[in-house]
């Protein structure tokens, strides 16, 4: 089925009390390791390209990748950016046919990032794309920036931000970091409580690798519908193929090897999908949302 607005699957996902699992493709396989995974477990689920993704392949190899699986699957998929920082790259993907993008300005002054945000939610809303977008800095290493201070997202500038926008999701600091935690992350669950009840907007949770089990339920009832994993992508994808070759050094089938990354990848994703509350959705979903 063609790709789906994030907007629609965000807002059943809040109303049902779960969250979508949101993942980072490093190239086609694992990609199609995603759509596998929502498929046996009849889910929606959302693939996210980070800019360096777009940069590395190109958007048209992306999309084609994209469509070509999500238009041969009966499941729901959002084809999402992750962390847009430069307009033009935004402007590409929604042209391109990606059905949702962040606009991710969080480190300007909040007035330019409302400025540019609203700009950004014009433009997709015409072309039936979702906006994420996000005020306060999430902790850890995003992309290529380390964002060194914890600094909490302001629930008085998450209620007008999201009062002036009709966002998809909405990011904030909460206490997550991206990349592994160091130590126990202290979670502010006060403060998803507070940033829920005055933006109503379903929140995206970046950061979601390494959370325990009892944090994201926590986060999910809070009203967090879009949960991210990418470093735990990263680890399985580059451990499957060492793990592969430890206990198969003999083995130069490209195809044998790729396969067992494959496997593992799809397990990672059904774990995570099945985790967030995503099992047995997506049927249901479509009749809302196609
Ligand atoms: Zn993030």
């Amino acid at each position: 089925m063609p790709l789906v607005n994030l907007k629609p699957v965000l807002a059943e996902a809040k109303a049902q009390g779960y969250a979508v699992a949101a993942f980072n493709p490093v190239d086609y396989a694992s990609m199609k390791a995603m759509i596998a995974a929502a498929e046996e477990l009849n889910a929606p689920v959302i693939i996210q390209t980070s800019a360096k993704t777009i940069n590395y392949y190109g958007h048209a190899a992306l999309i084609g990748w994209m469509r070509e699986l999500a238009e041969n699957s009966p499941i729901p998929a959002v084809l999402h950016l992750d962390h847009g920082k430069d307009l033009d790259m935004i402007r590409k993907c929604v042209e391109l046919g990606w059905t949702s993008v962040m606009i991710d300005w969080s480190d300007k002054p909040f007035d330019t990032n409302l400025a540019t945000s609203r700009q950004v939610v014009e433009l997709a809303t015409a072309a039936n794309v979702g906006v994420e977008a996000e005020i306060g800095q999430i902790h850890g290493v995003e992309d290529d920036m380390v964002v060194e201070e914890d600094y909490l997202t302001d629930p008085n500038e998450a209620e007008i931000f999201c009062r002036e926008l009709d966002l998809a999701a909405f990011a904030a600091a909460i206490g997550t970091a991206h990349g592994y935690y160091k130590g126990e992350p202290k979670v502010a669950f006060g403060l998803i409580e507070e940033i829920n009840r005055r933006t109503n907007t379903p929140m995206a949770l970046h950061g979601g690798t390494g959370l325990s089990d009892e944090v994201i339920q926590k986060c999910i009832k809070l009203g967090c519908a879009k949960i991210n994993i990418s470093t735990n992508l990263k680890h399985v994808f580059i451990d499957s193929l060492v793990d592969y070759h430890r206990e198969k050094p003999n083995d130069y089938e490209p195809l044998r090897v790729l396969g067992a990354q494959y496997a593992a990848l799809k397990e990672l994703f059904k774990s995570k999908i099945a985790q967030f509350g995503g099992t047995n959705r997506g049927s249901e979903l479509l009749s809302k949302v196609a």
